[in-house]
Parts: structure tokens; C-alpha cells; sequence
């Protein structure tokens, strides 16, 4: 069927169960309207990298926290228009997933892929957009994002991530700029443009990976005028193009200031607790304190990736720096304030990281931090909300690494499947890429309003079996939400 007149039956068929007394309760109970939505994403997270994850930390192949969820589909994430995007050139039209390339051959799938930003926007918009863009469509155009329909609700919204805040993926929740590298723009526009409750990650100016002091960098956090007045949680954002509005987030019609916090201390003492309206969280860390740890700021991506190839887990932590589950406990303990719900997006960004410099062990140490954070977020849910009233569901934005089963001598992997060391053991898996790649990517869905899913899972693949698109994700919460 084709995406509008799917969307159109969809629409009708969840009206029909919500509003038409001729089903009986049961039947209108199919679908629940969850009043609260979060969605976590491992990006560049493969089925592999799931799976070496689980096969490491478990002994066995699908024993991670995702899993054990009733909803669980493969999930396609090619653009609208792609082409040699990180390595310049033009976009070109002609992308899409073919199950029938796929079956031929793995290594068709080294072409016509997605960059976060472009994954993000689809998720986030429910529009395929061009590679590098944030939140808009193909002729530049702002598009609404869930964060935004989540306001139009009087609900909260927040984004989470391992990586600097104004990086592609909670960007693409946040904010409309035709570049995903202009980290600048996204800075202001998700400070002072959006109506953000929450912003957490990292990307701190003041402090390298591993969370030691340095002369400001402000890559990722404005400029210095920008950065001092979060520092001093001023109610007039200074920057360099001049003063910035700040928006009401708590609908009162007044604009909000956001509260800065940066050590862990005060991510771990926000977990529980009195909370401040707007939270914006910028961790100790310039990039990202564990993919990226023993790394100089600004140093040679072969250099830095060389260093990143021990075993996982054989080179301590920062752990004066926050993971991935207290920066998520910090959000959720804000965004639960709301009586009539919140959105959350919350991103493992570094799982991508570690797969564009093949590092097997760091890869399993992000998706190891990954796994924490749904099992965390599991368990907030258990325990102060439930499975009746929230939606959790946990994806990929794209492959990253072309990750497939040990190497043969010509250098090319000769099967799609990793094998099993036992638990605690790098399993035989070898990278085929240092890019992203057009593979399917898995989707898990648990609670309020999963199984509209089941609805959008009409395409088959011979390989990974039934999928949904992208763009699905948000259409599906646009429905839920009645936007
Ligand atoms: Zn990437």
C-alpha cells in the first residue's frame, strides 16, 4: 500500500476503535492512547551489534532487555535523497531498501544509505528528507516534529544523549536547520527556539573526553557569550548574533530559563526529588566520555581509533562522568512532573562512534551502556508508571559498519552471521565498512499503543522478516497522540 493511503486506512481504522460504539470495549482496547512516549535509539546500532552485545554480556544471542518485548519487527531507514555524504559531493535521488538486493548480496547494502540527521527527521517528522538534514523536507521547509506535537498536547518532551545535546539524532527531535554539521545554529535553536522541557548530553566547551579541564572549545555549545549565559542561568541568552528569546515550556505564557547543570553529582541528586521546570544538562565531557576516552580533543580519527581497539571493559571508566541511565533517571524525574504526559527520546549515540572506527570492544562497552539505560527504563516504568499508560520503544537510526561474521582471507566477510566465544568473550564478527550502511535495523515496541505497529509492518524481507519504515515511527504517534 502506499504511504498516504496507509496512513489514511490506519487513521480511519484507529478512529473507528476509539470512537465508534458499534466494537465492544475489548475491541477498543486493541489500542491504547499511551499518555506517555519514549523512544531510545541506538545509533548505528545493527541486529549485529545487538546481538554481539547480548552474545558478550549473556553467553546467548537475544537476551538483552529489548528483547523480551511483545512488538519486534526489522525497521528500513534509507533517505529520500542520499549520496556521499561526510565525504562531499552531490545528493542523489535513487535510495531505498530491496529486499531483493539484500538477499542477493550483503554488500549491496554499502550504498544509498542514511545519515543521522536524515534518520532522525523521518522518526521524528514522519517525512524521508535529504542526508545532512535536521527536521526539515526536501525543499529546506520546517517539518513538525513529535516534540512539538507532544507541546501541542500540554505534555513535556525532552531528548537524552551520549553525545554532544545538539548532535543529528536529538536535533532531529528538536530543531529545523538544513545542516546537520552547523552545530552552532542547532545550539541556539534548540536553547532558545524550541519548547524543550529537557536537553541532556554532552558537548561541554570547558572540559576534554575524559572530563579533565581545557581551554575553551565551543564546537558544541554556541559561542562564549552563549555558553555564560547558560553558565549563569539568565533569564537573557547572550550570543554572538545578539540576544535570543527563550520559549514557554509550561504553559503559563511566560518564557522559561533553563537551569545548567554539569557534574554528576547533580545528575545523580536529580534523579529523585524536587526538580527545576527546564533542565538543560551538559555534562564534563567534550565529545563523549567512554567511546572516546584516552582520545585527545581534535585528534586523528585513525590515531584515536587505533587506541580504541582493547578488549571491552579492559580500560577503566570515566566515572567522574554521568552514564547514559543517570542522565535518563535526571530527565525522567522532570518530565514526570506533567499530569498530561511527556515525550522522551533518548539516544546511545556512541554505538555509531565506536562502528565508524571498528572498535569491537567499545562497541560492545556502548552497547552494554545502551542496554543499562532500556533496562533502567524498564524498571522507572514498572515502578512509576506502567505498561497501560506508556508507550517505550527501542530502535536504531541506520546500521553502522556493514557488521557481519568473521573475515575470510580475501578480506570480505563470507556470512551475515557472528559467532558465539561464550559469554564475556568478543565473539567472530568483522566490520566490513567504516560507514553506514542500508541494512534493516531492529524495532522493539512494549506497552500503551504498541501493537499499532503490527499494522505497519507490511513489508517482508527474506533475511529479517517483517518491517516497518522509518517514517512509521512517528506516523504511528501522531495517530496515538490524534495530531
Ligand atoms: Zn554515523
Amino acid at each position: 500500500m502506499r504511504l498516504n493511503k496507509k496512513l489514511l486506512f490506519v487513521s480511519i481504522l484507529v478512529f473507528v476503535f476509539f470512537n465508534s460504539s458499534l466494537f465492544s470495549s475489548e475491541e477498543t482496547n486493541k489500542i491504547k492512547k499511551p499518555k506517555n512516549i519514549i523512544i531510545m535509539i541506538g545509533d548505528g546500532m545493527g541486529f549485529n551489534h545487538l546481538k554481539a552485545g547480548s552474545l558478550y554480556l549473556t553467553g546467548s544471542a537475544d537476551a538483552l532487555a529489548m528483547y523480551k518485548f511483545p512488538v519486534k519487527y526489522a525497521m528500513s531507514t534509507y533517505p529520500a535523497k542520499c549520496g556521499t555524504y561526510g565525504e562531499g559531493g552531490e545528493l542523489k535521488w535513487a535510495s531505498s531498501f530491496s529486499p531483493y538486493l539484500n538477499q542477493q548480496n550483503p554488500f549491496n547494502l554499502l550504498s544509498d544509505f542514511t545519515c543521522s540527521g536524515a534518520a532522525a527527521t523521518a522518526m521524528a517528522t514522519g517525512k524521508k528528507t535529504f542526508n545532512g538534514a535536521i527536521g526539515v523536507d526536501l525543499n529546506k521547509t520546517p517539518i513538525t516534529n513529535i516534540s512539538e506535537i507532544a507541546k501541542q498536547n500540554q505534555k513535556s518532551a525532552g531528548v537524552v544523549t551520549s553525545v554532544p545535546f545538539c548532535h543529528a539524532t536529538p536535533a532531529g527531535f528538536s530543531a529545523h536547520y538544513p545542516d546537520r554539521d552547523n552545530y552552532h545554529e542547532i545550539a541556539y535553536q534548540m536553547i532558545s527556539e524550541s519548547k524543550m522541557d529537557v536537553i541532556i548530553g554532552y558537548g561541554n566547551p570547558n572540559y576534554d573526553h575524559d572530563g579533565k579541564p581545557m581551554s575553551p572549545n565551543y564546537k558544541y555549545s554556541g559561542d562564549s557569550l552563549f555558553w555564560n549565559s547558560l553558565v549563569q542561568n539568565s533569564d537573557k541568552i547572550n550570543s554572538a548574533k545578539g540576544k535570543l528569546p527563550l520559549q514557554d515550556c509550561n504553559f503559563d505564557g511566560k518564557p522559561d530559563k533553563w537551569n545548567l547543570i554539569q557534574d554528576k553529582s547533580e545528575f545523580i541528586s536529580l534523579a529523585k526529588g524536587k526538580t527545576p521546570d527546564r533542565l538543560l544538562g551538559i555534562a564534563k565531557s567534550f565529545e563523549t566520555p567512554r567511546q572516546k576516552r584516552g582520545s585527545e580533543v581534535g585528534e586523528d580519527y585513525k590515531k584515536a581509533s587505533a587506541k580504541g581497539h582493547q578488549l571491552p571493559f579492559e580500560i577503566p571508566f570515566n566515572n567522574n562522568l554521568p552514564n547514559l541511565s543517570e542522565m535518563t533517571f535526571a530527565a525522567l524525574n522532570v518530565l514526570d512532573n506533567n499530569d498530561n504526559g511527556f515525550f522522551l527520546m533518548v539516544e546511545g549515540g556512541a554505538i555509531d562512534w565506536a562502528a565508524h572506527s571498528n572498535q569491537k570492544g567499545r562497541l560492545i562497552e556502548e552497547v552494554a551502556d545502551f542496554n543499562q539505560a532500556v533496562e533502567d527504563v524498564v524498571n522507572w516504568i514498572e515502578k512509576n508508571s506502567s505498561w497501560d499508560e506508556t508507550l517505550l520503544i527501542v530502535t536504531a537510526d541506520h546500521e553502522t559498519g556493514l557488521l557481519l561474521g568473521p573475515k575470510n582471507p580475501t578480506g570480505k566477510s563470507s556470512s551475515r552471521e557472528i559467532e558465539s566465544n561464550g559469554k564475556g568473550k568478543l565473539p567472530e564478527m568483522d566490520f566490513n565498512s567504516t560507514n553506514h550502511s542500508n541494512s534493516l535495523v531492529p524495532f522493539f515496541a512494549k506497552g500503551a499503543g504498541s501493537n499499532i505497529f503490527n499494522i505497519f509492518a507490511d513489508e517482508t524481507d527474506a533475511y529479517w522478516g517483517q518491517y516497518i519504515n522509518n517514517t512509521e515511527i512517528a506516523q504511528a504517534v501522531f495517530i496515538l497522540w490524534n495530531k
